[in-house]
């Protein structure tokens, strides 16, 4: 088959693996330039332990607690928009203990599969990805956030993930290069990291070698579509065939899925990160600042730190009273790293496509015979790519899918 996928970010490039490596013919199609978009600075977190959905009990009334300060993780630009507030009581309804009950085992599901598979691919790409499988760990200074943990690592250990309760010596011995002041933490030895712009030049390479098609600069526009099936994919640059279109359009999905005639709802998370390079000494895992959401990673002699989340639309303005929190927040829990705050040209911002029960968007349209959707995976894209592609790839195939899918189906 000719299949165009829609979007070069990471699920657009493993989407296009999985399908090439079964022999067809790929085109991808993407309006940037193939340095940047979501996917490029990003945590890089391969994150089992992420087996909450974002909506779950107690997230909205700390978001609201959230929206009061200027300097907190969480922000909505109020504004009406009739998809925002769609999505807001969608959200809304869902973060309760029962859909988190029916939806974790899901996510859990696609999350291991999809660790274990970029673990594969990486090795696959001679270790192109940068991938460690070191953990993660969740560090706190709050005794409220400790409790907290402990209860997701108690919950972690029905899905078979071993995530010790550590105090603030152990953390310390974990950490022997530098300096934490910390209540104590989680360690999920599940967890693993990569560094997303080597992970991304490497799909790119490795699918462009083996005779993917990427068309850069291309915008998709619209579509022509006759007897439920989509035949021309219509860009600014001109019209392409198409037997089989995957959209992997991040958080523009929503918007493409429109001109489709198909309904999911999206929000963009923005988050922001700052890359500290050559340093002398570093985090040997990566961390994850509970208390104020931040999320550190060494890579190399690297060190990334991000945090945010920001429902304000698409735009990638750069908010710095909310970038310095992120900043000081590392500060405080590693004294002796001393980050410099940034220059604005040194931060790099990402729209997270969030759906409004924390589950991605995997699937075929309801409403074409040729048409997969590949999206929404919000705060774990990095993490779920590789199973995506390859669920995605089965679907199109007509093959008995890894995992069961009904749970991420497009229009729920
Ligand atoms: C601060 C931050 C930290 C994060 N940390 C992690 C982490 O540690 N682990 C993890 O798993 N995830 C993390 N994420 C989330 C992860 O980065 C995203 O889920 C993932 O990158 C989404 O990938 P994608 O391919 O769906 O979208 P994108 O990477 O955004 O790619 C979508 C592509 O579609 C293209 N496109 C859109 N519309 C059109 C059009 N009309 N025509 C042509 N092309 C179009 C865009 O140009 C873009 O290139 C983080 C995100 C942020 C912001």
């Amino acid at each position: 088959m000719q299949i165009t996928i829609i979007g070069a970010g990471v699920i657009g490039l493993t989407t296009a693996y999985y399908l090439r490596k079964e022999g067809h013919e790929v085109t991808i199609i993407d309006r940037g330039n193939g340095t940047n978009n979501c996917s490029f600075g990003n945590a890089g977190y391969i994150s089992p332990s992420h087996f909450i959905p974002l909506a779950s009990p107690g997230i909205v009334a700390q978001g609201l607690k959230w929206m009061l300060s200027s300097t907190s993780p969480f922000y909505i630009k109020p504004r009406l928009n009739s998809s925002l507030v769609k999505w807001g009581l969608k959200f809304y309804a869902n973060a309760n203990e029962k859909t988190v009950a029916r939806n974790a085992p899901h996510l859990n599901n696609i999350l291991q599969l999809s660790r274990n598979l970029m673990i594969d691919l990486d090795r696959e790409l001679n270790h192109g990805f940068q991938l460690e499988t070191k953990g993660c760990l969740m560090l706190y200074k709050n005794e409220k956030t400790g409790h907290h943990e402990a209860e997701l690592a108690r919950e972690a250990k029905k899905y078979g993930m071993e995530a010790p309760i550590l105090n603030a010596t152990e953390v310390q011995a974990m950490e022997p290069e530098v300096k934490v002041d910390v209540l104590g933490g989680v360690y999920f030895a599940v967890d693993c990291h990569l560094h997303p712009v080597r992970m991304m030049e490497t799909l790119h390479k490795k699918v462009s070698d083996m005779g993917v098609k990427i068309l850069y600069q291309h915008e998709v526009q619209d579509f022509e579509i006759k007897n439920q099936k989509v035949t021309d994919v219509i860009t600014d640059k001109g019209r392409y065939l198409t037997d089989h279109l995957v959209v992997a359009a991040g958080s523009w999905l929503e918007i493409i899925s429109k001109k489709l005639g198909i309904n999911l709802l999206l929000q963009p998370g923005k988050g922001y990160s700052v890359t500290y390079g050559s340093r002398q000494k570093n985090l040997i895992h990566p961390a994850i600042l509970v208390d104020d959401r931040v999320a550190m990673t060494p890579m190399g002699s690297e060190l990334r730190v991000g945090g945010t989340m920001e429902l304000c639309g698409i735009n990638d303005d750069i908010n710095m009273t909310r970038v310095k929190p992120i900043i000081t927040a590392a500060n405080n829990y590693f004294p002796d790293i001393h980050l410099d705050m940034p220059q604005v040209e040194k931060v790099w911002s990402g729209l997270r496509p969030c759906s409004p029960d924390g589950l991605p968007y995997i699937g075929n349209s309801p409403h074409h015979q040729n048409v997969t959707i590949a999206g929404g995976h919000a705060m774990v894209g990095i993490s779920l790519a590789a199973g995506t592609g390859l669920l995605v790839k089965q679907m199109i195939q007509k093959e008995k899918t890894e995992i069961a899918v009904d749970a991420f189906r497009v229009e729920r």
